[in-house]
């Protein structure tokens, strides 16, 4: 694909709660190709529907930019050359558009108060403010000049609204779905500017799009509905020229594929659809989030890349620089992407496997925390995360795998050990702990020969002792390799446990 202009993307988020899969997504897609084409990627919070606004919501969304690793160019925090990006902070330049637009004749003023347009909504079944009914309504195509000049002199509440032609077809392009055709007939005039001048999404996302000179709208395909309106107002704001190509992302849909995955569904099926834990600041309910639930940033970004694009091979780890390479417009579906929690807890298992141990620390302190466990000695953990890294799918997992590295067994699985149990064994522990004592370099291979040699020695096969000796380490037939389990323990900590298990084996 050559891409003959400036590339500027931007990801436009409105304030409204937390940020969902398909969100990040769709922030993934502008910053790989903002990076592609050495282009800038915009963070533009889109705030101008005040009722839906929700406390907290734009810092979570940047705090979840920054998690990812995803940060914009240009944005409210950043700052950049088309400040301000909140486009509360921008309402003063909307107005003279929509006034453009009324005096070319392209959008009205309507003056219908809120019980007229109940009352019309009663008595026509699915009504539409649209050409059908514009001319029985109150609005400047009916009233005369001066009658309209007197209301807006009084400053009766007004609305601004588009003025759909009738009887036409909107076609545009879609980088991903082609020539897309809508009829005019079938949308209404959309408010452009409210009542409290504040700017609706669709004159805002224009006329800032345009300000802010963007190439390329990503968005969900949620939004194509809304683009014939958007394509309308490029070309009557004389911007046509300018107007970005369109990239319609398709929809993440639930594990069965019937519909757009909701945040109802992870509740549902006990999985996150949020990037971050999200709490409503209303009700105080928390929504899980895929970092809490000890997702790797680096696992999250290579899953949601493959929700709905691939490299035309079977590959499916990507490094963040690799997807930047390999990104193309041209390979993203248009169909639905399911999302499969099993892959995407196979994603993070991959990540976990080959993450630098240093890397994955952090993490695992941050989980322990939570569950009010601290590690003081940094280096005896990073022996630890090593051995059991292979068996984790979340970092949360880390505790279940590893506590007996961090206490004593507290119960053991006699079971295991007291039917086979017997007194050459019991000799073969007590020797072994005077022959590891006298070990000078202790690591797991050193404990292995001498593990080896004397269970030779006393003619007791290894198989009847590696068994209770895993069990005095950690308690049960559980962990990883026992002499590795013994390496890492240490000596005098290896030698305790044993004593302590044979005074109750032998109980
Ligand atoms: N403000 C819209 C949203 O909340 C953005 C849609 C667009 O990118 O045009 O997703």
């Amino acid at each position: 694909m050559s891409i003959n202009k400036k590339v500027r993307v931007r990801f436009a988020p409105s304030p409204t709660g937390g940020l969902h899969l398909g969100g990040v997504r769709t922030v993934l897609f502008n910053y790989l190709f903002a990076r592609k084409y050495n282009g800038d990627f915009v963070l533009r919070i889109e705030d101008t529907d005040q009722s839906r606004y929700v406390e907290g919501a734009e810092q979570y969304i940047t705090d979840c930019l920054k998690w990812c690793g995803l940060n914009p160019d240009e944005g409210p925090e950043k700052g950049g050359p088309f400040a301000p990006y909140r486009q509360s902070e921008r309402k003063h330049s909307y107005r003279q558009y929509a006034e453009q637009l009324v005096q070319s004749g392209y959008a009205y003023y309507a003056f219908d108060t809120t019980e007229e347009l109940e009352e019309q909504r009663r008595l026509t079944p699915n009504f539409r403010y649209g050409h059908e009914n514009r001319k029985v309504l109150r609005n400047s195509l009916n009233l005369s000049s001066s009658e309209v000049e007197n209301l807006l002199a009084k400053k009766i509440p007004h609305v601004i609204r588009i003025k759909m032609p009738s009887n036409e077809t909107i076609s545009f392009n879609d980088m991903i779905r082609g020539i897309v055709s809508f009829d005019t007939n079938l949308v209404d005039d959309k408010v452009l500017l409210k009542a409290d001048g504040m700017p609706t999404y669709h004159l805002a996302v224009v006329v800032d799009d345009y300000l802010m000179k963007i190439s390329h709208a990503f968005r969900g395909e949620e939004w194509l509905p809304s683009a014939p309106v958007h394509i309308l107002l490029w070309e009557y704001l004389g911007w046509k020229a300018e107007m970005p190509e369109w990239v319609h992302l398709p929809l993440i849909l639930k594990p069965d594929g019937n519909g757009k995955l909701s945040k109802r569904d992870g509740d549902r099926l006990g999985f996150p659809v949020y990037a971050m834990n999200w709490k409503d600041p209303q009700t105080g309910s928390v929504i899980k989030g895929f970092r809490e639930m000890g997702y790797l940033p680096e696992a999250f970004v290579n899953m949601l890349a493959l929700l709905g694009w691939n490299d035309g091979t079977e590959q499916e780890i990507f490094s963040l620089d690799e997807l930047i390479e390999k990104f193309t417009i041209e390979r993203i579906n248009k169909a639905g992407a399911k999302f499969d929690f099993e892959k995407a807890k196979w994603f993070n298992h991959e990540y976990i496997k080959k993450a630098d141990a240093a890397s994955l620390n952090t993490g695992i302190r941050d989980t322990l925390s939570e569950k009010e466990i601290t590690i003081t000695d940094n280096k005896y953990l990073d022996k630890v995360i090593e051995l059991v890294r292979n068996r984790l799918t979340f970092l949360q997992d880390f505790w279940e795998h590893a506590y007996f590295f961090f206490e004593q067994p507290k119960e053991y699985d006699l079971n295991a050990v007291k039917p086979k149990w017997n007194e050459p064994k019991t000799e073969f522990f007590q020797t072994l702990c005077d022959n590891l004592f006298e070990l000078n370099n202790w690591d797991n291979e050193e404990v292995e020969t001498k593990f080896k040699a004397l269970s030779e020695r006393k003619g007791i096969k290894l198989g009847e002792l590696l068994l209770p000796f895993r069990v005095m380490l950690v308690g049960g037939k559980f962990g990883p390799g026992v002499f590795d389990i013994a390496a890492t323990l240490g000596k005098e900590e290896t030698i305790i446990r044993i004593k302590k298990a044979l005074n109750i084996f032998n109980d």
